[in-house]
């Protein structure tokens, strides 16, 4: 089995506060995140190495957004998102 095979995945948004790289512009962005929730239990064909690393799996969330446009109208650049970290584990 391959370590995706223990998650449901879904996309989701969630609201982040950053500051443009450019003009320092601080407001609120909706940053999407893929969400790997452990499932509750693996089919009965898992063999017991699968059983193991399931045990130890837990559930967490990637970030798919690396950068968001300004809304700063006068500046719309697209910046880097950075003070946000890419893996956050659910527990
Ligand atoms: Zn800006």
């Amino acid at each position: 089995m391959k370590e995706t095979d223990f998650f449901n995945e879904k996309d989701v948004e969630k609201q982040a506060t950053l500051n443009c790289l450019f003009c320092g512009q601080r407001d609120s962005y909706n940053i999407r995140w893929r969400q790997r929730t452990k499932k509750e239990r693996l089919p009965s064909s898992a063999s017991r190495e699968d059983l193991q690393k399931f045990a130890k799996a837990q559930s967490y969330l990637i970030r798919i957004d690396d950068k968001v446009s300004c809304k700063n109208i006068r500046c719309r650049k697209r910046f880097e998102i950075s003070g946000l970290q890419t893996v956050a584990f659910l527990s």
